[in-house]
């Protein structure tokens, strides 16, 4: 292979340049992206960076982003891959033996609503704190209940609306997903459950299908994100419920590699930051080997700080869950998850507060 474009310029993307260089790969790589900013971390946006402690934090320094020797083609989106190439919304196309799919995804959004996915979002939801006294979430997963810990702590009233009895409920289970649900009444937000939300208004405030009206004058939607995946449809590349690759993140053509959150990967979508990372080594092994050499053990792991509390979660939920230590009342506990037909089997791990003994649970998972 001589040339490798990557489309994406986030994490993955990134991350894959990186896989290239460093498993010997020393021909030519281009890197596409929309956004017009070098790569930056996502994960600080809904918290340091709302709270004004932090700016964009780069995920490579400029030294390192030398030493990749990469062709940064940014502020472009790419709208279509054929064979052999990809076209770009300024009309030109990068030819390449190899792709490398790193698109993740895109807010869904309702109208009348801030999104919080990219570092432009994360400046106008800041500047519109700034005015705010009451602040609605839609959405009561990680992200809504990290955007609320902000507000919060930026000492705003906040409401969340969750549509689930309980948030989390899907990565969770309900018992841990009502476990940090609590975690926003111990810090003055009030959580409203098991309601739909009707519509927002523009002058602010929450419609909720019950007829109730939560007032607030910013209202943020944390309902997930959709693959970015539009420019592929019609083309070449299997698509469902993102782009679909084997183990390895290899799809139905061998010289194209799907990784971090736009990659259904043996129909599993991580939508986390430890996954993106640790799926762009093997994808790109497998790129360059031209077959599946390397799967990834997609471990599932994610973290999340709300109001002070590390919530790290590793492997999958099931319905037989196991306090190991702590208390949920301290907020501070280790759980384990059993598998349903052999509960002598760790299958996933959920702690609040405690890394040590998080991490002793994660190195045994099954
Ligand atoms: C606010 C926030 C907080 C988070 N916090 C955590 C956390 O605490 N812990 C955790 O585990 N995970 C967290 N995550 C998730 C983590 O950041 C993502 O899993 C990770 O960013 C995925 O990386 P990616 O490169 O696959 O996708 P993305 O980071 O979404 O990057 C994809 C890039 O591709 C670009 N792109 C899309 N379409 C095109 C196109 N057609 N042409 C060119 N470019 C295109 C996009 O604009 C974007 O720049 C957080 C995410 C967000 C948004």
């Amino acid at each position: 292979m001589r040339t490798i474009a990557i489309i994406g310029a986030s994490l993955a993307g990134l991350r894959s340049a990186q896989a290239l260089r460093r498993q010997g790969f020393d021909g030519r790589v281009v890197v596409v992206g929309d956004e017009v900013h070098l790569p930056y971390d996502r994960p600080p946006l809904s918290k340091d960076f709302l709270l004004g402690k932090c700016e964009a934090v780069p995920l490579a320094d400029q030294e390192d982003l030398d030493e990749l020797g990469a062709e940064w083609r940014l502020g472009v989106r790419a709208t279509g891959l054929s064979a052999g190439e990809v076209s770009l919304s300024d009309g030109t196309t990068v030819a390449a033996d190899g792709f490398v799919i790193a698109t993740g995804g895109v807010a869904r959004t309702m109208p009348g609503t801030h999104v919080l996915r990219t570092l432009d979002d994360a400046t106008r939801l800041r500047d519109a704190f700034a005015g705010a006294q009451h602040v609605g979430i839609i959405g009561a997963g990680f992200i809504g209940a990290e955007i609320a810990s902000s507000a919060r702590a930026l000492g705003k009233e906040v409401t969340v609306v969750e549509a689930l009895p309980t948030p989390l409920t899907r990565v969770l289970g309900p018992e841990m997903g009502a476990a940090c649900g609590q975690l926003h009444g111990d810090h003055g937000s009030t959580l409203i459950t098991g309601v739909n939300v009707e519509s927002v208004n523009v002058d602010g405030g929450i419609k909720l299908a019950d007829g109730r009206l939560v007032g607030a004058d910013v209202v943020v939607a944390g309902i997930g994100a959709r693959p970015a995946t539009d420019w592929l449809a019609g083309g070449p590349v299997d698509l469902n419920n993102g782009v679909a690759c084997d183990a390895g993140g290899v799809t139905n053509l061998r010289n194209v590699v799907a990784v971090g959150d736009v990659a259904n990967c043996a129909g599993h979508r991580a939508e986390h930051w430890t996954s993106a990372t640790e799926q762009a080594q093997v994808a790109v092994r497998n790129l360059l080997a031209g077959e599946t050499v390397a799967t990834h053990a997609n471990g599932g792991y994610v973290w999340s700080d709300q109001y002070g509390v590390r919530i790290q979660f590793a492997g999958r939920a099931t319905n037989v869950v196991r306090v190991e230590d702590g208390s949920i009342e301290d907020r501070k506990f280790v759980a384990t998850y059993r598998d349903d037909r052999d509960e002598d089997a760790v299958v996933g791990v959920l702690a609040m507060s405690n890394a040590r003994l998080f991490t002793r649970f994660r190195r045994d998972l099954r």
